[in-house]
């Protein structure tokens, strides 16, 4: 049981690695390998990471599009985890997806009001003329016309498809978003408008966000606390403000450094890693990051740190605190 609207504790996701015609199991790529965070009612955390981390697979796993190798998930006051069927559709309804590419999320045959409309009529919430209202309502809150309700995708642009997307996931009036890369595809002035409206719905609605993002200075603009990953782990998570001032762990700090404007690196010593992420179908003993880390000591080789909280909400796996 738990008070926060999101808790996942030790996720984990494991994919098979298969040889020969019997597709024997030889290994397995270790996407998520035990992730523990929280996020609650009206929060948005930011989980940021490079290609390949794990932060979009654990999103697909809140989402319950995947299901978990080991740990659990608890929404609402209630284990998702393992929920099937029926009582899974119930759920679901309280939380909804953004995606990177509207574009592909959107089926160019539907209309937009059968676009945003299906949520309801699948789950028979509303009908007929209940629900070209709610669709109208949802176009003018996200920032378009109803009247545009008869159109379809391609007569779109970029920003306003992502806009029907955003539309499309508040349907259900849901108490968590997951965005993964929701603004990545965006043009940069594209990019705020559609965070600046995100931050209006979630104020409008009192939504809490997981906002996944690689773009260090997108995921700062829109949320309250950040999540750092790194080859399946969480490294450090932390309130924006103590992570993007005061980054602990060597790989924060890494990141920060390559990523933010010319005045703020200036005012830290630039830090330039060495070598490639390691294949997480093949991660080193000890801490993930050892491989690469400029402070890297002869415990890091052998011991994984865990995630401890070192400052006021601010918790990092690094065997230096
Ligand atoms: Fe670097 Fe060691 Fe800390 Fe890992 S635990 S980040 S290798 S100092």
């Amino acid at each position: 049981m738990t008070d926060h609207l999101l808790e996942v504790k030790e996720l984990k996701k494991y994919f098979p690695i298969t040889a020969g015609v019997m597709k024997r199991t030889v290994g397995h790529v270790k996407a998520v390998d035990g992730v523990s965070f929280f996020v609650d009612p009206g929060e948005t955390l930011g989980i940021v990471g490079e290609s390949g981390c794990g932060k979009s697979t654990t999103g697909r796993m809140i989402m319950r599009v995947l299901d978990s190798t080991a740990g659990s998930i608890y929404f609402d006051g209630e284990n998702i985890t393992r929920l099937h069927g029926r009582k899974l559709r119930r759920i679901r309804t309280k939380f909804q997806m953004v995606f990177q590419d509207p574009y592909a999320s959107l089926n160019p045959k539907m209309t937009i009001r059968e676009v945003i409309s299906e949520p309801l009529v699948v789950n028979k919430m509303l009908s007929g003329r209940q629900v070209v209202d709610r669709v109208a309502t949802l176009l003018e809150t996200v920032g378009l016309r109803p009247d545009d309700m008869m159109r379809y995708p391609h007569e779109f642009s970029g920003g306003q498809r992502q806009r029907i997307g955003i539309a499309r996931a508040l349907t259900l009036n849901p108490k968590l978003v997951v965005a993964d890369e929701a603004v990545s595809a965006l043009d940069v002035s594209i990019q705020s408008q559609i965070l600046n409206l995100m931050v209006d719905l979630k104020h409008q609605f009192n939504l809490s966000y997981i906002f996944i993002s690689h773009n260090l200075a997108v995921v700062r603009h829109i949320s309250d606390r950040v999540g750092v990953m790194y080859l399946g782990h969480m490294v450090e998570i932390s309130p924006k403000t103590d992570l993007y001032d005061n980054p602990l762990h060597p790989y924060t700090q890494a990141l920060l450094s390559a990523a933010l404007e010319p005045k703020r690196k200036g005012q830290r010593q630039r830090m330039i890693l060495r070598g490639d992420v390691p294949s997480p179908a093949n991660p080193p003993a000890g801490c993930p990051f050892h491989t690469r880390c400029p402070q890297a000591i002869e415990q890091c080789r052998t011991q994984r740190p865990v995630l401890q909280q070192v400052r006021p909400a601010h918790f990092v796996a690094c065997h230096l605190y």
